[in-house]
């Protein structure tokens, strides 16, 4: 009896890694999942035979020319439904539903107080996720598969959060937020079942599993916007740490007689780096205008914008060329809205390669965002749908 329920639990252990590397990857033909997953030809054959005949997985002859015959490949085949991805930043919040092949179905955006008025982002988080949930869910009745089909909800929280507590773990950092059940609170407005992550960690996974870190297991990535935090990928898997504040290195102190930082301490790194001080070094550049604030898009290619933007960047390429001797990264991938200034990703990539040890400075890729501004939605819809998929299987 106890050997059965053994080898049970092996034998799902074993579909679960298959299917996992094929949604990871897109594809995948037999022979790599024998030589990645290390499993013999006959297991492989088996497990393959058994999701396929449960519906998760489909076969396509491949299109390779040349010698032999073109291998047959294995792809992802989803179940009707949908996921919620929520991207909160400082002061904006993007809301997208998506279906488990991750393409979005609707999408919304609103310009909110995030940091200072808790209660009304989280009324407007919740208004726009039903009303996309209930767009969506329409139109998946409409061709035919149901209702109910959304469950999972990902948010993306710009902040240290308590991963037991499934809360904004800081009492200083999104102060407002810290005594709130979020998770719970959102669960409750919307019906889903809510998970939260921090904005970076998610910007990590979408980056890693669909922009610029794809094919590398070991990434930094750094969202450098309002505020500036890291996720990290060690060996493929995302680092936590132990409480979850992991990578929050806007907090690194830089001077320790410095302004003061808004988490209680002197001259941390985002006192020095963030989209309010540079435009506040740039303020200079357009003298005597009113109006609404300037975006920094506004200013990027200006001379003197130029020489702030890569001042800035080399200021976080010190910080982040330290977490490579720490972590020895093959790439580091930088998001958020400075990320969107070449002239700052230069000044990064600048200091990470002259403060590395000889020999290792060209290994290092530093580059932008392939997802751009969009890394940490597409991350929450990814975590959303990987959580959402992992329930079904059990
Ligand atoms: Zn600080």
């Amino acid at each position: 009896m106890a050997q059965d329920s053994t080898a049970e639990r092996v034998r799902r252990a074993m579909r679960d890694e298959v299917l996992d590397h094929v949604r990871r990857h897109g594809s995948a033909s037999r022979p790599e999942l024998e030589s990645v997953l290390g499993m013999s030809r006959p297991t492989v054959a088996a497990v393959a035979q058994e999701l396929l005949d449960s519906d998760l997985l489909t076969e396509h002859q491949g299109t390779g020319a040349g010698r032999g015959r073109p291998g047959r490949r294995l792809l992802p085949q989803y179940p009707p439904g949908a996921v919620v991805g929520v991207d909160l930043g400082h002061r904006h919040l993007g809301v997208a539903v998506a279906t488990f092949d991750l393409t979005v179905q609707a999408e919304a955006r609103s310009e909110v107080d995030v940091d200072g008025d808790p209660d009304a982002a989280l009324s407007t988080v919740a208004r726009l996720i039903r009303r996309l949930v209930d767009e969506v869910e329409a139109d998946l009745r409409a061709h035919g598969t149901g209702t109910g089909l959304v469950t999972t909800c990902v948010a993306g929280v710009p902040g240290p959060l308590n991963a037991a507590r499934q809360a904004v773990a800081s009492p200083t950092i999104l102060a407002g937020w810290s005594a709130l059940d979020l998770a719970g609170e959102l669960s409750e407005r919307t019906g889903l079942t809510v998970h939260l992550d921090n904005d970076a960690n998610l910007g990590a996974l979408a980056e890693h599993r669909h922009g610029a870190a794809r094919g590398n297991d070991n990434v930094i990535y750094v969202k450098a916007s309002d505020g500036v935090g890291a996720g990290l990928i060690i060996n493929g898997s995302p680092v936590h740490g132990s409480s979850g504040a992991a990578g929050e290195i806007g907090h690194t102190q830089i001077t320790q007689d410095g302004a003061w930082c808004r988490c209680g301490n002197r001259g941390c790194l985002e006192t020095i780096v963030s989209t309010q001080q540079i435009l506040h070094q740039m303020a200079h550049l357009r003298p005597g205008e009113s109006g609404p604030p300037p975006r920094l898009h506004e200013f990027a290619d200006h001379p003197v914008a130029r020489k702030i933007f890569a001042e800035s960047g080399r200021t976080l390429g010190r910080v982040l060329a330290n977490l490579c001797a720490l972590l020895d990264p093959a790439t580091v991938v930088i998001g958020g809205e400075m990320s969107q200034a070449d002239a700052f990703v230069d000044g990064i990539r600048d200091s990470v390669r002259r403060l590395a040890q000889p020999g290792f400075d060209d290994r290092v890729q530093v580059s932008p965002a392939a997802l751009g501004l969009r890394a940490e939605l597409v991350g929450s819809l990814t975590l959303a749908r990987d959580i959402a998929l992992r329930a079904a299987l059990t």
